[in-house]
């Protein structure tokens, strides 16, 4: 692969086969300020135990199903939907593009008028990622006056120029499209491929029911179409993504013969709908896959 010096220091290099991969992290940080989708339960880690007490250190983890950079499995919408202990682990380890739809503004669709000048690099099989830049209002989510805030305001993460709720989103002829390609996983940097809920509502009306669940008082629900229909088709969602700016540079510097492969393994959880996960992308020969 050709060495790209924008590329830096968030990567990892471990040697692999005859090869070096460069490992890109596309995973946010669980901690317990993250954004959660209004009425799910917050993250904690807290120390259940430690090692100036008991001689070791255990902490409690507590979190939705669908904390940080998370899969959702068809179960998230479908009764008898597959849940993540039932898919094949070759769901998980597979080829993916990144496609820039940074340019799209806060709210505003991405529908398949956006996709088609890249179309002809989808290939069946492929995991195709959305970069809209959200990532980066990653912590711009906990108060009703987030998108207000100077960037300088002590405890504010990121510079507040837009709420994480107020992402763009993809209309339901993307998934059709996609699907029809021969797509079954699509990733997003943003907390939902759907519209998300205002944050107003998020910080004072949320009161349950997760991500197919109920909004700020007198609201209607949001339109799930973009999750109905890939986890409909048996497909699964990958969602608060981060570090794609990385990832699509390194895919733009690749040679021909490589690809970008993405691991976005679940635990092994009985049951589940969502996990997160811990997203990792790297480069390898094309075809070496098999
Ligand atoms: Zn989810």
């Amino acid at each position: 692969m050709r060495a790209n010096e924008n590329i830096p220091r968030l990567l990892l290099w471990l040697p692999a086969h005859d090869m070096v991969h460069t490992l890109i992290d596309l995973t946010q940080l669980l901690d317990t300020n993250i954004p959660v989708f209004p009425g799910d339960p917050p993250f904690s880690s807290r120390p259940f135990s430690s090692v100036s007490r008991d001689g070791y250190s255990v902490h409690a983890l507590s979190c939705s199903s669908h904390a940080g950079t998370h899969i959702d499995a068809p179960a998230h919408f479908l009764v008898d939907g597959a849940t993540v202990d039932q898919l094949p682990l070759s769901t998980f380890i597979l080829p993916a593009l990144v496609l820039d739809v940074s340019h799209k503004k806060a709210r505003e669709c991405i529908a398949w008028d956006s996709v088609v000048p890249v179309a002809d690099r989808i290939r069946p099989g492929t995991a195709v990622l959305f970069r809209t830049g959200w990532s980066r209002y990653w912590g711009c989510s906990n108060t009703a006056t987030a998108t207000t805030r100077p960037s300088s305001t002590p405890g504010s993460r990121q510079p507040t120029a837009h709420h994480y709720f107020d992402h763009p989103w993809l209309a339901v002829d993307v998934a059709e499209q996609l699907l029809a390609l021969g797509v079954r996983v699509v990733g997003t940097d943003t907390m939902n491929p759907d519209q998300s809920p205002s944050h107003v509502s998020a910080v004072v009306g949320g009161d349950g029911g997760g991500d197919s669940g109920t909004e700020g008082e007198g609201e209607p629900l949001s339109d799930f179409g973009f999750h109905m229909a890939i986890l409909g088709a048996g497909g699964i969602i990958v969602e608060n993504l981060t570090n794609l700016d990385l990832l699509q540079a390194a895919q733009d510097a690749a040679e021909p013969d490589t690809e970008v492969i993405v691991s976005l393994l679940p635990l092994k959880i009985a049951g589940c709908d969502g996990t997160p996960i811990r997203a990792v992308a790297w480069l390898q020969h094309r075809g070496s896959m098999s």
